[in-house]
């Protein structure tokens, strides 16, 4: 088995890379991910954060604008026409910026943990293995009994 010089989840996340070799594109579009990895061939079938970025960044740049808005507000009382001309961009370009790093470290760390969606592991055979054991085990007793 080849071993990788995988990097932190958040190091993938940052340089959008694959989360087993570092090396490969992880994104084909500004938001879609390749099929698989070009350089180590890590099938990218396992990565869905579904809303996650989107949910993550509008949340974390929503905050911090806001409370950078609050502050310039109160503190040098801009004209309302300046704040909507700053404040707007701000929000745009900041989530713009940070979707691709935050769904790579998504991504990444979904890999690291293996995070998938839950299944139910044996459906319809709890016991299977018991009962051939049970089976045996009379047979052998009976077996045992014979003279
Ligand atoms: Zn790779």
């Amino acid at each position: 088995m080849t071993s990788y010089n995988s990097p932190s989840s958040l190091e993938a996340g940052l340089k959008c890379r694959c989360p087993r070799c570092g090396q490969g594109k992880l994104f084909s579009g500004f938001l879609g991910l390749a099929d698989k990895c070009e350089v180590c061939g890590l099938d990218y079938g396992f990565a869905d954060p579904a809303d996650g970025p989107a949910f993550f960044v509008m949340s974390g740049v929503g905050v911090i604008v806001v409370a950078a808005w609050a502050w310039w507000a109160i503190a040098a009382n801009p004209p309302v026409w300046l704040q909507l001309a700053v404040v707007f961009p701000a929000v745009i370009g900041g989530c713009l910026a940070t979707l691709r790093p935050v769904k790579a470290w998504l991504v990444a760390e979904q890999f690291v943990h293996k995070a998938e969606e839950g299944r139910i592991a044996s459906p319809g055979k709890h016991g299977e293995g018991g009962f051939c054991i049970d089976r045996r085990a009379t047979s052998d007793r009976q077996t045992g009994e014979q003279p």
